[in-house]
């Protein structure tokens, strides 16, 4: 799999699954929370705690909204993506007063026309935002965005799902107040998990909002905290813990280097193959996964189903207007040199037998010239 999610997933984590289960109550499951729990908040970098629920990505995103808003509340999605316009459903699913600063997909926010936007709605009560928009592979300037409400009662939620361990996020420092991770992406594990990082900014409008929520109550998930506030997914938490461990052990930083690395070599073998990189600007380009168009003459289509068949290879290819002509090289997660090195082998191979033309092997001189030379 070179797809953003889910991600590749070594063994070690995936065993440390199988292990004997423990209850949910027992003080076995306490001790094994109390061990995940500074690591997740360190990850966050935040110094409140960070709630784990069983859900996958969106029943965080969905949470957020359902916790933090009433009915009519006027909040600002900005969308330039698939997962943009997943917060405005959800937003608009709740009856909220969902005002929508939409972008092409790809294309940058003005952070003046975002001001602007507050300045003719001060009743803004919340800002949306995807900070690693996994349909185009573009960052979003969240720190920037956040630096606009930073003084403002207007919470900043942020869908950090693809985007956070492989591109650096700062939840406190940034004044980020819902910050929502997934496990099926960088945490490197199976989907089932999701993550919520609450600022006390976004404490207090919770604890103002009459919610309906009940299985995705965050007031209940901070009652029963550090247990979960049902049956908890003993397996994933398991898993989890090994996940954190290993990320630790190779330290953030390092971790930073690496993955922006594999992206850039990422990017250098999709050009050397005659496509062309979807976000322009080198520093709005995730970690998390690299889109890009494809030569003119191939359906990317085509390209997909030959790699899965020929290869047992999934790669995602375009959402919406870009299916057929779009691919998405996810290189999140438990992936390295070695890696992409096999998934470019195969997307040479399968491109020739569509017809495409280039000399033999270019990617993997792409490849290497990052990691020899540093790309230049
Ligand atoms: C994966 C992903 C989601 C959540 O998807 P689920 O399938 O619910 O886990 C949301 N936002 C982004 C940016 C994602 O990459």
């Amino acid at each position: 799999m070179a797809t953003p999610g889910p991600t590749s997933s070594p063994s070690n984590i995936r065993l440390a699954g199988a292990r004997d289960l423990i209850h949910h109550r027992a003080s076995h499951m306490k001790e094994l929370m109390e061990r995940i729990n500074p690591k997740l908040k360190n990850i966050f970098q935040t110094k409140n705690d960070v709630y784990t629920i069983s859900c996958s990505g969106t029943g965080g995103m969905e949470a957020s909204v359902t916790n933090s808003f009433d009915k009519n509340d006027k909040v600002l999605v900005l969308s330039n993506g698939y997962f943009g316009e997943r917060f405005r459903t959800i937003c608009e699913h709740n009856a909220l007063n969902t005002l929508v600063y939409e972008k092409e997909w790809g294309a940058e926010f003005s952070l003046a026309e975002v001001a602007e936007i507050y300045k003719e709605n001060p009743d803004l009560k919340g800002v949306f935002v995807v900070f690693s928009e996994t349909s185009t592979g573009m960052i979003n300037p969240v720190k920037e965005i956040a630096a606009l409400f930073k003084k403002t009662e207007v919470l900043v939620v942020v869908d950090a799902i693809s985007g956070l361990i492989v591109n650096e996020l700062l939840m406190d420092e940034w004044g980020l107040d819902i910050v929502i991770a997934a496990s099926h992406k960088g945490f490197m594990m199976a989907p089932g998990l999701t993550f919520v990082g609450i600022s006390d900014k976004a404490w207090s409008k919770i604890d103002q909002t009459n919610s309906s929520a009940y299985y995705f109550s965050f007031t209940r998930l901070k009652q029963f905290f550090p247990f979960a506030s049902a049956s908890a997914s003993v397996s994933l938490l398991l898993s989890l813990e090994e996940s954190l461990s290993m990320i630790e052990d190779i330290g953030s930083g390092t971790l930073l280097v690496q993955q922006k690395q594999i992206a850039l070599a990422a990017q250098r073998a999709l050009n050397a193959l005659g496509f062309i990189l979807f976000v322009d600007k080198p520093i709005y380009r995730s970690n998390a996964v690299t889109s890009a168009l494809a030569p003119e003459g191939i359906d990317t289509q085509k390209l997909l189903s030959q790699l899965e068949t020929e290869f047992n290879l999934s790669i995602t290819g375009g959402q919406g207007i870009f299916k057929g002509k779009m691919i998405r090289v996810g290189h999140i997660g438990y992936i390295d040199e070695l890696d992409l090195y096999a998934v470019f082998g195969a997307i040479e191979r399968a491109l020739i037998q569509l017809g495409a033309e280039f000399p033999l092997g270019v990617s993997s001189k792409a490849i290497q010239e990052v990691f020899v030379r540093g790309g230049k």
